[in-house]
């Protein structure tokens, strides 16, 4: 993923979790466990969802098993997952994805954020989120201006980088000159950004020849988009419609959705809505497009399982179709769930970088049986996964999702 091209006959060498080498002869270690992918297998940076609200561990086994090797948690978890889960499936010892973790802000109780009024409220909640391991602050819509000046501010002293949503009182202009590097959601230049400010949200999407002025915002400040085209369309498909979660419910799949999860979706507040988003789901399609072509980094996410609908890992892959369908070719699909979001946290949080197959990348890999290139689809059903440097075959990422759908069933018996 440096670049678009495919690399034949290779061997790749893999220790204490890293990429050591990646090349036509190598020397392989005599101890080494070696997994022969002859044939007809390619091998692929694992994936990344850097929108998830996942907390449990039966969520992040299923991450796994869909090939997800990285996600970015955007807030809400319960106390306990930051600082106990998330070390212990970073160092292996859950089977799961690398995990980072956002802190949810927000300036009033309208939503499910951490409630913060002033700037001194805002200094001092950064220095407990840093203590508690995470590694940004996620701001919400009603935060006010000089708290999230604060945030910014603190943010960059303390080294945790804001990401999240539109601020209705601030607007994205000012906070991305502030400094936020990633919006949470393509939709937030909807609310405030495209929309005037005090200017009632319709569902009339902005005339098209606007959709410059948003490229041109987003390249200015370097910023980062989370392109979650596939989470708007749930919602807009849900919108009255409740059996739209239901036929997404009797898949297969959603026997690996928690039943907390499942309940809650089928209590989901977006039935009894009243708007229609086709055509703003159809703009939305067309602006993830320019930003593609107009060199906007743009990262895959998919909100689940909070957002109605979206199945953790499976959901992903419903993402990069959706990227696909709006017009953005495989490769750039593909830039959207391994490299950027790579680069994005190097530039970010340092760290060992992952999302490209070369030397020093962390060994986060997806092996297929076709190439990923002619059709995304067979990412959906990978040979094997490595993540932590542990290689799971298909058998063993089976029996992860076969324990977690056994535990749903035991958890569920009367
Ligand atoms: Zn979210």
């Amino acid at each position: 993923m440096d670049r678009e091209r495919v690399l034949r006959d290779q061997t790749v060498i893999v220790a204490d979790g890293r990429i050591v080498s990646v090349g036509g002869n190598a020397a392989i270690p005599k101890d080494a466990e070696i997994v022969d992918g002859h044939g007809s297998a390619w091998l692929s940076p694992g994936l990344t969802d850097m929108h998830t609200h996942s907390e449990s561990r039966q969520d992040l086994a299923v991450y796994l098993a869909q090939g997800v090797t990285t996600v970015l948690h955007m807030g809400g978890a319960r106390a306990g997952f930051v600082d106990k889960t998330v070390p212990a499936v970073n160092r292996g010892a859950i089977p799961g994805p690398h995990v980072y973790a956002s802190f949810l802000v927000d300036g009033n109780t309208d939503y499910n954020g951490f409630v913060i009024r002033t700037p001194d409220e805002a200094r001092a909640i950064v220095g407990l989120a840093k203590t508690n391991g995470y590694d940004f602050m996620k701001v919400y819509v009603g935060l006010a201006p000089d708290v999230f000046d604060a945030l910014a501010a603190e943010g960059r002293r303390q080294g945790l980088p804001l990401v999240g949503h539109g601020v209705t009182a601030v607007r994205l202009e000012r906070q991305l000159a502030e400094g936020q590097v990633l919006v949470a959601h393509a939709e937030e230049f909807f609310y405030t950004f495209f929309t005037p400010r005090g200017v009632e949200e319709t569902d009339v999407p902005p005339p098209e020849s606007r959709i410059p002025e948003a490229v041109a915002l987003a390249k200015e400040y370097g910023a980062t988009a989370t392109a979650d085209l596939s989470t708007y369309a749930a919602i807009a498909h849900q919108i009255r419609h409740p059996e739209f979660i239901a036929s997404i419910l009797a898949k297969p799949e959603a026997g690996l959705l928690s039943p907390n999860d499942r309940l809650a979706w089928q209590a989901s507040g977006y039935f009894a809505k009243t708007a229609r988003l086709d055509a703003k789901l159809a703009f939305l399609g067309k602006l993830v497009k320019a930003m593609a072509d107009g060199g906007v980094e743009l990262v895959a996410g998919t909100d689940a399982p909070a957002v109605p609908g979206m199945l953790p890992g499976f959901s992903l892959h419903d993402d990069l179709d959706a990227l696909e369908a709006a017009g953005l070719t495989r490769f750039e699909v593909l830039t959207s769930a391994t490299r950027s979001p790579g680069a994005f946290i190097a530039r970010t949080k340092g760290g060992d970088p992952f999302g490209v197959v070369a030397p020093g990348y962390r060994a986060d890999l997806v092996l297929s049986a076709g190439n990923p290139l002619d059709s995304l689809a067979t990412l959906r059903a990978p040979l094997g996964v490595m993540a932590h440097g542990q290689w799971r075959d298909a058998a063993a990422l089976k029996g992860l999702t076969d324990g977690v759908r056994e535990a749903y069933r035991r958890a569920s018996a009367p």
